[in-house]
């Protein structure tokens, strides 16, 4: 098991440096930039998890909320 990959509880800070959030949604909108990016553009909280973030979006296509959210390391 890979310990070191992101999980839904990390705080947002923790995967600032390096890695970066999709988030998309049934309706087949997808977004994906850099954590630090999410972070600035909607001036969250840095100590908010992830799961907290992912309750929050709202789809800018469709409205609808309960997107999916996938962290990685950008290569
Ligand atoms: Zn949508």
């Amino acid at each position: 098991m890979d310990y070191a990959a992101p999980r839904p509880v990390d705080p947002l800070w923790y995967r600032e440096d390096g890695y970066w959030l999709r988030v998309s949604c049934e309706c087949g909108h997808a977004v994906s930039k850099p954590v630090a990016l999410w972070i600035k553009a909607r001036r969250l909280r840095r100590e908010m998890a992830f799961y907290e973030l992912q309750a929050r979006l709202r789809c800018i296509w469709c409205g609808r909320r309960a997107a999916t959210i996938d962290v990685s390391r950008r290569i």
